[in-house]
């Protein structure tokens, strides 16, 4: 099923001839001469066309740096008259949206943890009244493709026909090399939904750092995405937020003249199952391998216990019940009697092995 938007096509409002559409600049706005060094350095990439900053940063704990306000807003005039580039800001409520119109804001941005709510929403849309300003909607934090799609039918049913949608990864249970899981399958779904809906990506909040950066924005353009959002700081070391993640304008440059620019696959459908599958497998086996750590230390727990009360480790009836139980439980998901086995002979190795270590440890 396709749901239909009125949207406005990328190129009727954004100066680009070519695709990606490259947004960048600091996570945050700190003070005058960072902003301006970074939007310097910046500007000198052909590819970049829209600058960003936080001005008000939400941020998970009260205390720590919560952007530089309204004077932000100056500086960013700043960016766009001395520059040409076009500014972005995030506006999380109406007071946000009048101060970012009234500073001639080209863009604005509605961060993860705005887009979940629709009051929110319904609230800043009425703040930007008729004004036919482009939005960035970034997915919400937890991944609910609806409330995502709630959050830009909201917007478009309001009259705003210049949206974007921005993927910046999703809170995620197990621990990952991501900051954000990527679960590439939403985006491409939202992409399935909404065929003419720009999708941009931010490798930034996905990644949490700037060694995953560099594959996450290939796997952007391979999966078509429409544009990049990257955190640029022009020293990232010295950030007040997120600096794993930020990287300087060199870098910047660097990443992008190393981007393969493929050409469309002519087979979509094809290309976006295979992705979404295979995103499907790698969340499994994050979890397979989570599920066989915690079960090597409540092995290992055992083996503490058996050491203090002086039993051995082979305890031979219960690995019979345990072998018997599990084997019925997999023929009932549909696995084999030896696929099961096999599996548990290599768990028990390995248990056995944990334990024998715990066991030999010299405790004293
Ligand atoms: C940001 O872009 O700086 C930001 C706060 O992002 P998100 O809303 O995606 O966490
Ligand atoms: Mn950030």
């Amino acid at each position: 099923m396709t749901l239909s938007l009125n949207i406005t096509p990328l190129e009727k409002w954004l100066p680009v001839s070519t695709l990606p559409v490259v947004i960048a600049g600091p996570c945050s706005a700190e003070s005058e001469e960072q902003i301006m060094e970074t939007a310097f350095g910046i500007a000198r990439i052909p590819q970049v066309k829209i600058f960003r900053a936080g001005i008000w940063k939400p941020r998970t704990r009260p205390g720590a740096f919560e952007g530089v306000g309204t004077k932000g807003l100056k500086w960013l005039q700043q960016v766009r008259e001395q520059t040409g580039l076009l500014v972005t800001v995030e506006v999380a409520n109406p007071r946000h949206v009048q101060e970012a119109l009234d500073h001639g804001i080209n863009i604005l941005w509605i961060g993860a943890r705005t887009v979940v709510n629709p009051f929110a929403i319904q609230e800043i849309g009425e703040a930007i009244g008729n004004t036919d300003i482009p939005i960035m909607i970034k997915n919400p934090l937890n991944p609910d493709l609806k409330t995502w799609m709630g959050a830009i039918e909201r917007l478009n049913r309001m009259g705003f026909a210049k949206l974007i949608a921005v993927h910046r990864g999703f809170s995620f249970f197990n621990r990952s090399e991501y900051r954000n899981a990527p679960m590439w399958e939403i985006p491409i779904e939202l992409k399935r939904m909404y065929p003419n809906l720009p999708i941009f990506v931010d490798p930034s909040h996905i990644c949490g750092n700037r060694e995953l950066i560099p594959g996450t924005m290939q796997k952007a353009l391979d999966l078509e995405m429409n544009g990049l959002m990257i955190e640029t700081h022009i020293n990232p070391l010295k950030a007040l937020t997120d600096k794993n993640q930020q990287v300087t304008p060199a870098q910047l440059e660097e990443f992008l003249s190393k981007l393969i620019l493929r050409r469309e696959s002519g087979n979509n459908e094809f290309s976006h199952k295979l992705e979404e599958l295979r995103s499907e497998i790698d969340k499994l086996d994050e979890e397979l391998i989570d599920i066989l750590g915690r079960r090597m230390k409540v092995v290992e727990e055992i083996g503490h216990f058996k050491k203090a009360n002086k039993i051995t480790i082979l305890q031979l009836k219960r690995w019979r019940q345990l072998t018997q139980d599990r084997i019925e439980t997999g023929i009932k998901m549909g696995l084999s009697r030896e696929f099961i086995l096999k599996l548990l002979e290599s768990v028990h190795e390995e248990g056995i092995q944990r334990q024998i270590n715990v066991m030999n440890r010299d405790e004293s």
